[in-house]
């Protein structure tokens, strides 16, 4: 296979993000062809023994295994490290399979774990459940207060784990705060930078470690596979990440790979005109309802922070109708956005977090990260503004607002 410019960091490292993300990672066969090819294999053949030998052996480049390297996949792992600023990346089967890893991979018994109150909630219950069981402490704080973070380090704290902004409250983290903080106490952060990607936001940039992703939402962009990738230093992903990786076997289908990569090209043009969807959609209806999340909006706690830390807001928020009953009427009246769970889709898609996403934690867990009974979250698509913002309107009004 022909290595091309898009494998080569001298040069893609010069490319501007534009760039990057529709060349960064291109690896050409023989047959040169423009679009990216699908590698569907899980094995690859030897032209003699020495060589099999010699790769296994580390000693010479080359496939082995699928569930190891694989050419599709690897582009699209060039890609994402190349768009994030960061020296490596894996791609993972799901973004929890990515935050698993990232998290398992450094992990023992005995250490800390600092995570964000408001996350995801299977985010969270890798923190209430999973590490736990296996001897690793957790505490989980309120993300937005910078002296919670400091107060929280204990002696064995080994990670800070949270998203920004987060799923589904819209809590903004300050990254150059608690990343800083991390760094000048030897702690490694780890942001799950899903509801953002790297072209609104560069957690790296500011002083984290390992940034972790559903490539499932922005970054395929249309509802069609799940994916994840863990990105950080050279380091990191060869020392820890890799030998976890290899051995427990999280590992993306080169299909689904192959379709991410593709995605990441539009990333940014849909990343950026979502998030203008989204400032609009809000400001639209933010005098009907009773509470509103959103960091695009003045309104929002963390306003300033978000628009400074971050290119452009997103395509996600959240507002609060009083009860579960109104959410229900609310999304039952819709005629063009769609009842759907999923985020970062072209579609714009609206949920009830407390029946959905975050059915699975205990009332008084969701009651503490804010996931009330009457919040819906919405993601804001591509479609016209105005047919958004008039079927918004119309449901609103059946739901008696
Ligand atoms: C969706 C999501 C995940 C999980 O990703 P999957 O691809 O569904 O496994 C993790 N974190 C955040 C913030 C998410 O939105």
């Amino acid at each position: 296979m022909k290595k091309t410019t898009g494998m080569d960091r001298a040069i893609t490292k010069r490319w501007r993000p534009a760039t990057q993300a529709v060349r960064g990672g291109t690896w050409r066969s023989e047959h040169g062809e423009t679009s990216e090819a699908l590698f569907l294999s899980s094995g690859y053949t030897y032209d003699d023994a020495q060589t099999v030998a010699d790769r296994f052996a580390g000693e010479a480049d080359g496939m082995t295994y699928s569930r190891l390297q694989n050419p599709t996949v690897a582009m699209l792992e060039e890609r994402i490290a190349l768009m994030e600023g960061a020296e490596a990346c894996r791609a993972q089967a799901s973004g929890m399979a990515a935050m698993t890893a990232a998290l398992l991979c450094q992990l023992s018994a005995g250490d800390h774990v600092v995570g964000a109150r408001a996350a995801f909630g299977s985010c969270r219950w890798l923190l209430d459940h999973l590490l736990p069981r296996f001897g690793i402490e957790t505490s989980v704080i309120d993300s937005t207060d910078n002296a919670a973070w400091e107060a929280a380090i204990r002696p064995n704290t080994k990670v800070f784990f949270f998203e920004t902004p987060a799923n589904p409250t819209l809590d903004v983290v300050d990254l150059e705060c608690v990343c800083g903080l991390a760094r000048s106490k030897g702690i490694t952060t780890v942001v799950d930078n899903a509801f953002a990607t790297s072209a609104l936001q560069r957690p790296l940039d500011f002083g984290a470690d390992v940034v972790a992703y559903s490539a499932t939402k922005l970054m395929d962009g249309q509802g069609r596979v799940l994916a994840g990738a863990v990105c950080g230093s050279q380091q990191f992903i060869d020392e820890l990440l890799l030998p976890f990786q290899r051995n427990t076997g999280p590992n993306i289908s080169p299909f689904n790979a192959w379709v991410v990569l593709k995605g990441l090209e539009t990333l940014s043009l849909r990343a950026l005109r979502q998030s203008e969807n989204a400032v609009a959609l809000g400001k639209a209806i933010e005098d009907r309802v009773p509470r509103m999340l959103h960091p695009g909006l003045a309104s929002h706690p963390r306003h300033q922070m978000a628009v400074t830390q971050m290119v452009a807001t997103g395509p996600i928020f959240a507002f609060d109708v009083g009860t579960r009953e109104k959410a229900f009427a609310l999304l039952d009246a819709l005629e063009l956005i769609d009842i759907s769970n999923n985020i970062g889709d072209a579609r714009s898609l609206m949920c009830h977090p407390a029946s959905t996403t975050h059915a699975g934690m205990t009332a008084d867990a969701r009651e503490e990260m804010g996931v009330t009974e009457g919040l819906l979250r919405i993601n804001v698509g591509l479609e016209d503004i105005e047919d958004l913002v008039d079927d918004m309107g119309q449901a609103l009004e059946k739901a008696g607002f």
